[in-house]
This record gives structure tokens, sequence and C-alpha cells, in this order.
């Protein structure tokens, strides 16, 4: 029955074909056989109705907005220092106002002893109990005491460390040495133990009794999808000591499987470190897989071939994972493909065959499954029986706390058994007791629906694959995660039908990282082109040209921008005059159309366009991705939104009249664009200008005059006609000012600093003689952006987030951070971390993949930045302060952090628009609010909170035009976070949001009398 997928690996059946009747009866067989020795041994303890965790659970359970509430409850309360606190926040998730309880649950509670619970007292240790018996807690003693009854019962062992989530290679390095320090403890106690325990016998002999299970995530802070290289050179050298130990100890090494974005480079890691002539023949070694990834049959393929090819003996872990609604969720919000199967019933057909398929290769790879699900234990065990394998040639593994019934079953049944036992605090702990929780009342859970919900032994031996969903899973093209047809395009979600946001690019995968250099590596071919001015979709030339230069190496020149005077303004306002006429007849639809072939376009050179960003200015390679989806999104959306727009509205329905409102465009526009998102903000302009019928004259920045060239020539080979846009590159004073002044110019679209935007405001507040409008500004200036970072706040996320927001293109953007206002409480943790965390960013020119924190744009820009930090030090204490390449033709800054800032200096209140974070401590929250909005500006703001009355208190207080909740405050999407603030930030308008386009228009009301003779017609609704 056997045949060969793929050399050296052997296959029972073609995948998805359904396996034969006669392993189904035994499947069943073995299956009541588990579930008869498992009655015997009673429910778990988690699911005892008698305790007032059982109670709790069935609660949950019962209903999803108390599991919510409960979790969340759960997930805050190790942060919390005081009864006060604990008290409060029970209130605010679980009061009476907050969830509904049934008479009947809460008397159960009561009965159960949770009433004491509901009021607050104790409840953290309640808590703390509860997790306990997921975890092995901190203390060496207990934990050792514990690991040995379960040996001396029969039960191996694998520990794995919690407080996986590290912010800093500080912290990595950390981990790493609690696993080395782990190993030794464990090292010494097991080498006392009176040899194996059953579960470490296996018919090829003794398995290593210390065996330990390692999240590469926890070993390098840094890991980045655009560098798997450097992550995996740093995760092997933190753990190489740690396998040279594990070889003298003769431990075994297990990686974890965590979520998808990592799940190549573990795979990767895994097959260099275990190749390594060090660690070729040991320690023994082993990976979790997980058979819920669409990916996984190929993977494991791969996997067992590596094996037999380095006569390597590998343990693998098979588990259906434990990211699904993580994963899920990310994807959809990514409009990536789903990584994972979508229905339960293809994880335990996928997890059926894969083991199968572990089997029929017992000979290269050991077998170990992790799971609580008795039909996937009792497939496995029909599966050795088919192949007349020992059944204790396989191992099952299950999590420390869970399932108690089935393990003592599998132990009757002289399986062998080994617990993952974590070890470590509650509060970095948390994360994965939740997990458990979670797991514990899955609706689709096979816990929950044994020992809750009461699911007879029929149904829960059923063949998943005559469940809905479960048939033919593996014919889901492995390796492909590709989307069911029909649903990748879809996005059902968005306000604006049609409309869908790009995706960014996911560089986890090797040909979208080679694309970009390679593109990067095309566009050096052809730098120091002379870009002319575009005036009637002519090339004008003019006697001057400026360089552009690569802010990491100033020598570079991208490219010479022609320098446009007065006279070729003069020009450019001429040809657009004429073409708007003609522009403003043409049918909105055709006008979308244009702009939805330039995104086409743009999508098209995507990477050549990432490139070009990446070198004239400076962004590293995902801002630059995301930049250039964003300029996609905006053509796409305009274009959408212009459709529904130009069909006229009724004001209101009225006998013998019709009244009906319509746009007209404004006329001739200036466009004037910023550097630092290049592409999307001159996209974004323009094309909501021009969508709207009217012809404008685009002037970008000194800075980047190369990507405006080259969006001009999308333009144009989209077919947008002369005149309608024209590009004018020169000086900003000069160019600009002549055309903000201009009394043919209708509209003025200004993004910038605070400094020009008021200028041109007052410019075009002017009405000279001659002009035949009041003009229209639409002007989004710049920031001083502030976070709340609350004491009850997570701080591993809140951490990754001020710092994303802070330094993500070294704080070159408006919405990006510049105040963080911290509760005392928390105030020289988090500060602690978050400049450990700071310390930690990689720093480099935007070309290296994984370089976090470039160069500034230019010469001006780093010494003003510089002077400003100097002067800061006066005002405030310099925290932090990182090191930069001594490279002396990149204009780096080396980023700085002020801590104890007070609100009146100028590092607290002037917008710096660099890597310079000030930090400031509040008393309390309404301190903490106060400060935040002591600011003559309101773009963005933030909050990390884990309150519910604190978050609804920032949404109705904070003053800002964009707010974010418990997430980074930079990288607004179009549509989703229409973008834009006010007081000195700009003057109301959003873009990306359905109203934009009216800022380019005038709308017309038309009424017309429809009565003649006493006669109307019947007006259709
Ligand atoms: C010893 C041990 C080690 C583990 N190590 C890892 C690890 O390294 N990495 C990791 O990710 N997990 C790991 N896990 C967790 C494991 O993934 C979950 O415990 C496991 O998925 C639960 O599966 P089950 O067979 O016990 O339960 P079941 O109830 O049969 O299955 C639940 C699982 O089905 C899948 N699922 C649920 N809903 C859907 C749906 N709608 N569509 C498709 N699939 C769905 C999910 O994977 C879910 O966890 C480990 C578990 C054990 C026991």
């Amino acid at each position: 029955m056997l045949m060969d997928a793929s050399p050296g690996i052997s296959v029972a059946a073609r995948p998805g074909s359904p396996p034969p009747t006669d392993l189904q009866t035994t499947v069943r067989s073995l299956g009541e056989q588990l579930f008869s020795l498992m009655e015997e041994a009673g429910p778990p303890s988690l699911f005892s109705k008698k305790g007032f965790y059982g109670t709790l659970m069935e609660w949950a359970m019962r209903d999803e907005r108390f599991k919510t509430q409960l979790f969340r409850f759960v997930d805050v309360l190790p942060a919390l220092a005081s009864s006060g606190e604990v008290a409060r926040h029970l209130r605010e998730y679980l009061g009476e106002d907050q969830v509904r309880l049934s008479p009947a649950l809460r008397l159960g509670l009561k009965a159960a002893g949770g009433a004491g619970w509901l009021l607050g007292a104790g409840a953290k240790s309640q808590v703390a109990g509860m997790a306990r018996q997921f975890m092995l807690g901190n203390d060496k003693k207990e934990i050792v005491a514990t690991l040995r009854r379960h040996h001396d019962q029969g039960i191996a062992f694998t520990v794995d460390i919690l407080g996986e989530a590290v912010v800093s290679e500080a912290e990595a390095g950390q981990y790493a040495q609690r696993y080395l320090d782990l190993m030794e403890v464990l090292g010494e106690e097991t080498a006392r133990w009176p040899g194996p325990c059953r579960s470490n016998l296996s018919p090829r002999g003794p398995v290593p009794v210390l065996n330990l299970s390692v999240k590469l995530s926890a070993l390098y802070s840094q890991i980045h999808p655009t560098d798997p290289d450097t992550a995996l050179a740093c995760i092997c050298g933190r753990l190489r000591p740690i396998l040279r130990r594990a070889r003298e100890l003769g431990a075994f090494i297990n990686l974890d499987m965590e979520s998808y974005a990592l799940k190549d480079l573990t795979l990767r890691l895994f097959k260099t470190i275990f190749a390594e002539p060090e660690f070729a023949s040991a320690p023994a070694c082993g990976l979790a897989m997980q058979a819920y990834l669409r990916d996984c049959a190929a993977d494991l393929r791969g996997l067992i071939q590596w094996a037999r090819e380095h006569r390597r003996r590998v343990t693998v872990r098979l588990v259906k994972g434990a990211y699904w609604d993580y994963e899920t969720i990310l994807s959809q919000q990514r409009h990536w493909p789903v990584p994972v199967f979508e229905h339960k019933a293809e994880s335990d057909a996928s997890f059926e065959d894969l083991s199968g398929l572990l089997l029929e290769n017992d000979d290269a790879v050991d077998a170990a499954l992790g799971t609580h699900n008795v039909r996937s234990i009792a497939h496995a065990l029909a599966q050795a029986q088919r192949l007349g394998l020992d059944r204790r040639n396989l191992e099952f593994q299950m999590l420390y706390g869970m399932a108690e019934p089935i393990k003592t079953a599998l132990l009757q049944m002289d399986c062998r058994l080994r617990e993952y036992c974590p070890v470590g605090e509650l509060l970095p702990g948390i994360a994965y007791f939740v997990r458990r929780l979670l797991e514990n009342t899955s609706n689709e859970g096979f816990l929950a629906n044994k020992f809750a919900k009461g699911a007879s032994r029929e149904e829960l031996l059923r063949d998943p694959r005559r469940l809905p969903g479960g048939s033919g899973i593996l014919s889901a093209a492995p390796g492909s995660g590709i989307l069911p047809a029909g649903t990748q395009d879809s996005c059902p979600t968005a306000a604006v039908k049609g409309f869908r946001n790009e995706p960014h690019t996911d560089f986890t995968r090797p040909a979208e990282r080679e694309n970009i250099s390679a593109a990067i590596r095309d566009l050096r071919q052809g730098l120091r082109r002379r870009h002319p001015l575009i005036i009637n979709n002519e090339a004008v030339s003019t006697p001057d040209w400026l360089p552009s230069l690569n802010p990491a190496n100033q020598k570079e020149i991208i490219g010479y921008a022609a320098q446009a005077t007065a006279a070729e303004a003069e020009l450019a306002l001429a040809a657009a005059a004429h073409a708007q006429r003609q522009w403003a007849c043409t049918p909105a639809p055709q006008r979308a159309a244009i702009l939805e072939e330039t995104a086409r376009l743009i999508r098209r050179d995507k990477a050549a366009l990432c490139a070009l960003e990446i070198l004239e200015a400076g962004k590293n390679w995902t801002e630059a991705d995301a930049d250039v989806a964003e300029a996609i999104d905006f053509c796409n959306y305009y274009a959408e939104v212009m459709r529904q727009m130009h069909r006229p509205r009724r004001t209101q329905a009225a006998a013998g009249e019709s009244n009906f409102q319509q746009w007209r465009p404004r006329g001739l526009g200036v466009i004037i664009a910023p550097w630092n998102f290049p592409l999307a903000i001159l996209t974004g302009m323009a094309a909501a200008a021009v969508v709207a019928g009217n012809a404008v004259i685009l002037k970008p920045s000194d800075q980047t005059p190369v990507i405006a060239a080259r969006l001009m020539e999308l333009l144009m080979e989209a077919g947008l006609p002369p005149g309608v846009a024209n590009l004018l590159t020169g000086p900003g004073g000069r160019v600009g000012a002549h055309l903000a002044a201009h009394p043919q110019v209708d509209f003025i679209a200004f993004t910038g600093s605070k400094e020009v935007g008021l200028r041109i405001w007052e410019l075009a507040g002017r009405t000279p003689v001659g002009q035949a409008n009041l003009k229209k500004v639409v002007c989004e200036m710049g920031g001083k952006n502030c976070i709340i970072i609350d004491s009850d706040a997570d701080l591993d996320e809140a951490v990754l987030g001020c710092i994303a927001s802070a330094f993500g293109y070294q704080g070159q953007k408006c919405s990006a951070l510049s105040r963080l206002v911290v509760l005392a409480d928390n105030y020289d943790k988090f500060v602690e971390r978050l400049i450990a965390a700071a310390a930690s960013l990689r720093v480099g020119p935007a070309e290296e993949p994984g370089a976090m924190l470039g160069p500034v744009i230019n010469r001006d820009a780093q010494q003003r930045i510089m002077a400003v930090i100097a002067a800061g030090k006066q005002e405030a204490t310099l925290g932090w302060q990182g090191a930069v390449p001594n490279d002396a033709d990149a204009c780096y800054v080396p980023p700085a952090i002020f801590t104890g800032v007070p609100p009146s200096s100028r590092l607290f209140q002037e917008e710096i628009f660099g890597p310079v974070l000030a930090v400031s401590k509040a008393k309390d929250f309404d301190q903490a609010l106060e400060l935040a909005n002591n600011s003559e500006f309101a773009l963005t703001g933030g909050c990390y909170s884990r309150s519910p009355v604190n978050l609804e208190r920032v949404k109705a207080e904070m003053v800002c035009g964009n707010l974010y909740l418990n997430r980074a405050i930079t990288g607004a999407m179009v549509e989703r976070q229409p973008f834009g603030g006010f007081k000195l930030s700009g003057a109301g308008t959003k873009a990306g949001g359905l109203e934009y386009l009216q800022h380019f228009l005038v709308p017309q009301v038309i009424t017309e009398n429809c009565l003649r003779r006493g006669f109307a017609p019947v007006e259709e609704p």
C-alpha cells in the first residue's frame, strides 16, 4: 500500500483519500477503550462541576460576553499592584452593568464560593491558583518536586520557560540564560533519579529524561521579515551554548512552533544548526509542526527527507496549532492568504494524515503527538497497529494541568506520555494561561465538547473527513497557503463598495525579498538621470538641475531634478487652465478609470518604486512598501468614491419639484507634497484633485523629485490627458510661493511643516484683483503626538508600539510619537524596558534589510535635530542616546530619549521630526490627559490601558484627529483610518476618508419646477 511521494518519503495513500474502513473500525474500538478508561478516572479538575473554576468555565462557555470580559480581566490581573486596583478592574469588567448573569448562574457561582471572588476579595490569588493548574511556577524546589512526582507516576516531561515576549536584546539574553540555569538545576536533579521512567523507554532504547522546549522568538528581539539571515545568525548565537550544555547533560532540545510568520525561519534554523558538525549527532532534537497549516504536509515531507539525508533522527511533535484565531484575524486584517485551514474538521483530518505520514517514516523520525483529542489519539494508535509498529514507538504529549483522565487512560494502555510543563511567573505566563483558557472553552474544541457539553462518544469519534469541510484537505495545494477561490478578493467590510486595501508585501517569502534586492541593483544601473519638468505631458528642461541625494550616502546622486522658475510656473498654469475645461466635462467614471489604471501601474512597478524610496527617501523596506501600497489605495479609493459622488443626490422629495445636489470641480489647483511619504501623499492629493475634474500642478519636495517624476510618468502612461497634471520641481520658497499666491489658482493641497502651511494659509487668504475664487486650502501640518501609558497597560505591547511609533522612519512622520506620558506606577519599569528596546534597534542604511533606524533625510535635518538634542539637555535628562555608524557620508542622528521632560519645555512642545522622544511622568490619569492635551497640535494620539473606563475617557477627552488605543499610532490605512488633524495640525480634513473629495469640489443644487399646467411626472423615489 506504500507509495513514494518524493525520494525517501513513504506515504500510505494518496493525500486526501479516505482511509480504509477497517482502519475506522480500529479507531472506534481504540477510542471506546480510551473513553472507558477515562470514565474510571473521573473528569479533569478544570471541568469538575463541583469546583469554583468548573463553574466559571461552564459559565464562560454559555455566555460569550462573559467569557470575553472574564478572560480580559484575567489577562490584566497580574499587572495590578493593589487590591483597590483589582476591585476597580473587577467592577469595570464584571460588574452588574457589564455582564448580565442569569439568576441560575449567579446562584451556582455563589454556591461554588465565587461571590467573594466577584467582590474582589482575593481575586488575584484565586486566578494565580487557577493559573498554577497549568504552570509549574517559579520555585525551583516546587518544580523539581512536581516533575519527580510525575516521573514516579511514569510520566516524562518537557519544560518550557514562560515569558517569550522579549522586547530587547537584554531580555533575550536573560531568557537564554534562564534556560542554561534551568538545565543545571534539572540536570543535577534528574541525575539522581533511579533510571528513566517508562515513558522515557522506547523500543529503540531510553530517550533523554531532561527535555526542554524552546521558543525561538524569545532568543532574539529584532526578528524582521525582511532579514531572516540576521535573525538566524543571532538566534543560533544564543542557542549554541544551550545546545552545548544539552549535549553534555544528554538532554533533548525541542523547538516549539509559534506564529506562521516564524515558521520558515524555525524550519530553516532547525535544519541549519543541527547540520553544524558540532551538533550533527547530539544533542537529541525535535521540532513542533502544526497540522492546521496548509503548508504543513509539504514542510513535514521536507523535514523527513532532511532527516534521512543527514542521518539524524528527529522527533516531530505534531500538534494542530495554538494560534488559529490569531492567524485568521491577522491575515484577514492584512488581506493575506489565510495560512490555516478554515474548518476544524480539516485540521483534524490533516493531523490524522500527517501522524500517519510520521509513523510510515518511523525508520527516520520519531512521532510525538501533542493532542488531547481522543479521536486523534485513537487514529494514531490504529495507524501504528496497521503498520505493525509497537505503539510505544510513538509518544503522546499533553499539557500540564489538562486532560488528566486521558493521560491516565493512555498510561493504562501502556503508551508513552510526556507532559509539557511551563515554568515561570504568572505575569509573563499570562498569555499562555489565557491561551489555555480559550482552548478549554473553545466551542469547537474536543475538551469542552467532551467534558463540559457531554458530547456522545459516537460524535467525538466521528471521522473528520465525513464532517463539513473535512474532505479532501490535503488537496488544498500544500505549500501554497492560498485562500479558497473567491474569498481572496472580496472585502465585504469595506465601506466603499468595490474597494479593497492593497496588501502589504509578505517579506517572509524569499521571492519578495529577492524582488527588492534585484530592484535596488537595477536602480543603481540607471542613477544620475535628469528629470525634466512635465508641462502638457511634455518634457521641459531648465538651466538649473538639483541633485537628489541618498540620505545614507550623500555622494550617491539618485538623479537630477529640473528647477522651475516663475516663467515655467506660468506655462504650467496656462496648460492646466486649458486642459481643465475639457477634463471637467470628461465623465467621472472615465476619470476614475484612469486613476485605477495608475494604481495598476504602480502595483506593476511596486518593487522598483520601493527601491527608489529606499535610496532617495531613506525608507526601509517595509516602510517603502507601505508607502507604495498606500499610493495604490488612494487611486483606487478616490476613483470609487468619485463614481458614487458624481451621481446627483436628491436633497428632498417635494411634490411638483425636483431638488438635486451635484458636485462641480473647483478648477485649478497646486499640490505641494512632502518627502516623508514621497509617493503616497503626492499621489493621494493629486488623485483626489484630478478625479474630481480639476487640473493640477504637482510641486513635490526638493528631497524626493525622482519619485515624483516616476509618478508623473505613470500618470501619463495611464492615459491622463496633457495639462491635467503638470510636474514642477524646483525651490519651494520660489515656485511654491508664486503658485500659492497666484490669482488663477483655485485651491491648494498642502502637506508639510507648520511654518510653510501657515504661510500658504495666509497667502491663500488674500484675494488680489483679478482672482475669481476664494481659494480653498487643504492643509495638513505637523503634530506633537502623545501616547499615555496607563498603570495597567500591557507593557510588552506598549514598549513595542511606542518604539515603532517613535522611531519608525527615524520619527520623520507627522503621525510619529514624540511625547510619552507614563503613569507613575509604571514609570521606572516602563522607561527601563523602553530604553533597552530602543538600544536593541538595528541601525543602518535603509537598503540593508532588517535595518529599522536609518539616516534622516538630509544634512540640514541632521544638523537641526542634533541641535535640538543638544539644547534638550538643558531642559530634561537625556535618558538614553543610541549609537550610529561612524559614516561621514550618511545623515545619521543618534536617537534620543529624554526623561522627566517638563511640559513647558521646547522638547515637550515643539515638533522635532526626528528620532527624539520626550517622556514625562503623570501622577494619575487626570494629569496624564491634561499633559497629553497640552499642545498646539492635534494630529495623532494613543493610549495603552486595560481599564475600560479609562479607555472611554480617552475617547471622550483626548484632543487629536486620529486616536489609537492599545496599538501604535502610525500606519493609518486608506478608508480604515481616514487621516488628518486639527488645531495647528490641519484644517480638519481626512485623507483617505469618504468626505475628502468634497474639498476639491463645490456643491451645486439644482431645483426644477416640474409642474406644467397643473401636471407633474411621478418622480422615482
Ligand atoms: C505537548 C504539547 C505541545 C504543544 N506545542 C505547541 C507548539 O509548539 N506550537 C503550537 O502552535 N501549539 C502547540 N501546542 C498546542 C496545540 O496546538 C493545541 O493544544 C492543540 O491544537 C489542541 O488540539 P487538540 O487536538 O488537543 O484539540 P482539538 O479540540 O481536537 O483541536 C483544537 C484545535 O483545532 C484547530 N482548530 C480550531 N478551530 C478550527 C477551525 N475553525 N479551523 C481549523 N482548525 C481549527 C486549532 O488548532 C485548535 O487548537 C502543543 C500542545 C501540546 C499538547
